[in-house]
């Protein structure tokens, strides 16, 4: 979970202000003078975050390309969180790409930036811990352990390293990972609850296979 948020140059803030008192438009992130804001808020990020990708928590690599500046509620859904400190992460090129504008907030920010957790129906890298709604089986599996957790996999299609593996005709090592993690949940490392979601999830997965 990111710990501490952006925090602007007063150069920065005067930008943004004025962003933010005049029109709002998504398109604005393009703007030149946006160009070395984005490229802080990607650093500070990427630290927070210890170089991971906010939805499927693998590394991305040091290539600005690959390293998106992720924003929780799109900009073109709502321009008005653009610079929204808590609104920021960083996501790898794919998830940033297949979430896109996908909607993530269970009901509508009337007022201003929604400031917890229930407010959106996918992880938020500010307010939520990964571990407790998503367990990564292996490397490539995603096992949701919460709403949250499904929601997320859904919208970020984290389904697709293991499906890139089947496609390659690897489901006997995918089997073997997941047979693997039964032995592991069933030693106590995970609570009741949790326990039954997983292994619900690994008797629906190995059906696929
Ligand atoms: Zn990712």
């Amino acid at each position: 979970m990111i710990e501490e948020t952006v925090s602007y140059s007063e150069k920065h803030q005067a930008i943004i202000d004025a962003y933010e008192n005049g029109e709002l438009d998504g398109n604005y992130w393009r703007a030149d003078e946006v160009r070395p804001i984005a490229a802080i808020i990607r650093a500070h990020y990427l630290r927070q975050q210890d170089g991971r990708c906010c939805y499927c928590d693998r590394e991305i690599t040091t290539n600005a390309y690959v390293q998106h500046v992720e924003h929780i509620v799109c900009r073109s859904t709502d321009a008005r969180f653009m610079f929204t400190p808590h609104n920021l992460a960083v996501a790898c090129s794919t998830c940033n790409g297949r979430k896109n504008a996908k909607a993530v907030l269970t009901r509508e920010a009337v007022v201003g930036y929604p400031g917890s957790s229930g407010a959106f129906s996918i992880v938020h890298p500010h307010f939520d811990e990964y571990e407790e709604h998503i367990s990564r089986i292996g490397d490539d599996i995603y096992a949701p352990l919460t709403p949250k957790g499904t929601e997320t996999i859904k919208l970020c299609e984290l389904t697709r390293f293991v499906a890139e593996r089947l496609e390659r005709g690897e489901t006997i090592e995918i089997q073997q990972t997941l047979s693997d993690f039964y032995d592991e949940i069933n030693n106590g490392s995970y609570t009741k609850d949790q326990n039954k979601k997983l292994t619900m999830f690994m008797m629906k997965t190995l059906k696929l296979g």
